[in-house]
């Protein structure tokens, strides 16, 4: 846990140094490009060199509200039913979370009835529950109403900061399920430079917003960590959701991003997903939509008036994208993909959403090589490397991160060879970076020295392998690797018992130099 004073003094470096973000957006590149970057697909692009990202300047924040709280006597809106709260058997072993969100976007706040249906895979038998829940960071932002476990009410848990443990009356046998149902009210905070999570005057973001039981791993326990300067914090299971959206105060011109296929019912918007790590949604009246298909798969781009042009050339690269890691990777995990503009000074992932910096908006020149088209093309291949495959993102971030990292290098390739060339200068090389690509968020420091060897060496890093051991044996390992590890939390062991298995290649010495533990 950390002291509310040690928050506030990481929300301040936060603030300063502009980390956190997961994309490491390029901020002064030493040199411009020549106008091979230009593409066809952005016919209006110009030669203009790359300009540093300034932050986007936020609106002024509307006046603080102490939080009117919601009428927890009022039954919610009447909404067409969900089907019985235990779902029938699961086809695989996955949790299953059942939400009822009443949302009053006017007064940023949100009533949750929320339904975790948790089988214990652990291998152990359990006698309490660890939940993540990230939105008890905040002062008055979450408040828990009631708490039950298999339909009987119970105050037996402690929650500290973003730390929930539930005493189990009956500890859960190994395969045996619960139900655990959780009632609470949220104040959405003011969302500033330095988090996604809140409202601005523009849009909602709800993202890490919910409880969450967190991932077990035998021998090591419950995986919740406590958040750092640098990097992201959360490791989550891949489960089943089904969510259902109400508006209360309701306007009929509010448009909701989310992470999955929306479906009418009654008075209300269901999403259904299944094999995802995390459920998020955003709103906003002002949110201009295109989208497109490809496959059975739609993305949609919702940004702001006046920003058409990028918005949907995010939308076309990142069509381009899901085609490119779907044939080298893996099929593309989900049936949606929503990419949303925020005020958040860089790009962020989650499962089926990503968001981008306004900033990469209003800078887009039209090229092929700029943050709006890179750093979306990162997010993208997050799809892929977070979402399908899981890591634990504190201690080992450099497994999805790099692989996000020089998934952009593999999208340039094959989308507009040449490009590729002039990317490794633009993204890595010109930065001269230097460190061991497998620390921990912890020892991450500041931004730059943190993205230097997670990212950029890391992508190094994947690029020596694949020089090592030939393009054919590269590319069936990296197959290998997202369907072997898909819906599960990759380690580096897997990572490095999987490529063995492709490769008898000595990669001792690159392992040496890039690495600081031996693999
Ligand atoms: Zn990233």
């Amino acid at each position: 846990m950390i002291p509310e004073r040690s928050r506030k003094f990481l929300q301040a470096l936060l603030i300063l140094f502009v980390v956190s973000g997961c994309a490491a957006p390029v901020q002064a590149p030493p040199t411009s490009l020549d106008s091979t970057v230009a593409l066809d697909l952005y016919s209006t692009s110009t030669p203009t060199p790359f300009q540093p990202v300034a932050n986007t300047p936020l609106p002024t924040p509307l006046p603080t509200k102490t939080p009117t709280p919601l009428p927890t006597s009022t039954p919610l809106p009447t909404y067409t039913p969900l089907p019985p709260t235990r779902m029938p058997a699961a086809e695989t072993d996955q949790a299953s979370y059942i939400f009822l969100v009443d949302l009053d976007y006017a007064n940023h706040q949100l009533a949750i009835d929320e339904t975790i249906q948790y089988p214990n895979q652990t291998g152990e038998q359990l006698n309490t529950l660890v939940l993540a829940v990230e939105p008890n960071r905040w002062m008055g932002v979450f408040r828990l109403n009631q708490l039950s476990v298999d339909g009987l009410e119970t105050n037996d848990y402690s929650l500290v900061d973003g730390r929930m443990e539930v005493i189990l009356a009956n500890p859960l046998a190994v395969g045996d399920s619960l139900n655990l149902k959780l009632d609470y009210d949220l104040y959405l905070p003011w969302n500033g430079a330095d988090q996604i999570f809140g409202y601005n005057n523009w849009q909602i973001n709800v993202v890490d917003w919910y409880p969450f039981i967190v991932p077990h791993v035998s021998g090591t326990g419950w995986l919740l960590y406590e958040p750092a300067s640098v990097g992201e914090h959360l490791v989550m299971d891949s489960v089943d959701f089904d969510v259902t959206i109400l508006q209360s105060n309701g306007s009929t011109d509010l448009s909701i991003a989310a992470n999955a296929p929306a479906e009418l019912v009654g008075n209300g918007i269901r999403y259904r997903l299944s094999g995802a790590r995390t459920f998020v949604f955003s709103a906003s009246n002002g949110y201009v939509t295109s989208s497109a298909t490809v496959g059975d798969v739609t993305v949609t781009s919702y940004y702001a008036e006046g920003n058409k042009k990028a918005g949907e050339a995010i939308l076309n690269a990142t069509v381009e994208a899901i085609g490119v890691f779907s044939d080298v990777y893996a099929p593309y995990p989900y049936k949606t993909l929503s990419i949303v503009e925020t005020f958040y000074p860089d790009g962020m992932e989650y499962d089926g959403l990503f968001y981008l910096s306004r900033s990469f908006y209003d800078d887009f020149d039209g090229t092929l090589l700029n943050n709006l088209i890179m750093i979306g093309i990162h997010e993208a291949a997050h799809q892929w490397w977070f979402g399908l495959v899981g890591n634990d993102q504190a201690m080992e971030p450099w497994l999805d991160e790099a692989l996000a990292t020089y998934s952009e290098r593999i999208f340039y390739e094959r989308f507009s060879p040449g490009v590729d060339g002039v990317w490794w200068n633009f993204r890595v090389n010109d930065f001269q970076p230097t460190g061991k690509i497998d620390i921990s968020i912890y020892q991450g420091g500041m931004f730059r020295p943190y993205t230097d060897a997670v990212y950029l060496r890391g992508a190094k890093f994947m690029e020596n392998v694949r020089t090592r051991v030939g393009d054919e044996v590269f590319f069936a390992f990296i197959r290998d690797y997202a369907t072997q590890m898909g819906h599960k939390i990759a380690t580096a062991d897997d990572f490095f018992r999987i490529l063995y298995s492709h490769s008898s290649a000595d990669i001792s010495d690159i392992v040496a130099t890039y690495f600081q533990n031996p693999h």
